[in-house]
């Protein structure tokens, strides 16, 4: 269980998340939902420690604190995220970037299991092994990174806005990798702006607004609820 717990993050006086509570259990898919600049990338990358969390606010990994831990560890630990923008290395082939991916202990036993397991996910980038990434598709790149992602063999994937930029046939081929995933047993967080096609998926979503939760429910609440329905899936209300 992935339990963060009353997280608050500053920006110098700014602050980016007031007393944020969310839970993933083992092999659940929970999306966060929320307007830009809401907090949800600072959320993802103050789980996997590349933003400092104000003292007092509690990430726990299976009751462990992560709290203390460098970026790298939490890898270890079973928590991989994809970024925004995908931190992908273009120069380097499909092949490359994934063994890098490789790197933490918990992944280097059964490495080539593993690269097989992501070209049985993704075949397009077996076809494409020696290519070098900045050549690929927007949607092609997001393969690798979720792919070098997969490698360090993670217990939980966080996922920021993986459809962003995608032309709608990838967004589909992207969700349908990812909903494979999600039934091989990875528990996913995911950030997103596209509601509907991650709700889809989902078993939990959670609403965030200015740093703050406002709303949790299951994913098929959500996609019912008209709150998410006016702010998010483009459905007006009728009274003006
Ligand atoms: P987006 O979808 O636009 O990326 P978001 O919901 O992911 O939005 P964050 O990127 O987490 O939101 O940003 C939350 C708030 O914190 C915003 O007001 C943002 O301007 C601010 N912020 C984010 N990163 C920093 C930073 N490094 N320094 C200062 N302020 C920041």
């Amino acid at each position: 269980m992935l339990e963060i717990e009353d997280l608050n993050l500053h920006y110098g006086q700014h602050l980016a998340l007031d007393s944020v509570s969310v839970t993933i259990a083992p092999g659940e898919t929970v999306v966060i939902l929320g307007a830009n600049g809401a907090g949800k990338s600072s959320l993802l990358k103050s789980v996997a420690r590349l933003v400092p969390s104000d003292a007092g606010s509690q990430i726990r990994l299976d009751g462990r604190l992560l709290a203390a831990l460098p970026a790298h560890r939490i890898v270890q630990e079973g928590i991989a995220l994809v970024p925004e923008g995908r931190g992908v290395f273009g120069d380097l082939t499909v092949e490359e970037n994934l063994l890098l991916g490789a790197n933490p202990p918990r992944a280097r036993t059964d490495e080539g299991e593993r690269r097989a397991q992501v070209y049985d996910l993704f075949p397009k980038l077996k076809e494409r092994r020696r290519q070098a990434v900045n050549t690929m598709s927007g949607g092609e790149q997001q393969m690798v990174a979720i792919g070098r992602a997969l490698m360090s063999n993670p217990a939980y994937l966080m996922l920021d806005e993986p459809s962003l930029g995608l032309a709608p046939v990838m967004v589909t081929e992207l969700f349908l990798a990812l909903d494979r995933i999600r039934k091989s047993g990875v528990a996913l967080l995911i950030v997103e702006q596209n509601v509907r096609v991650s709700l889809s998926i989902a078993d939990r979503g959670y609403l965030i607004e200015a740093g703050r939760i406002v709303g949790a429910d299951t994913a098929k609440a959500l996609l019912n609820d008209e709150a998410v329905q006016r702010a998010f899936l483009g459905k007006t209300d009728e009274r003006g």
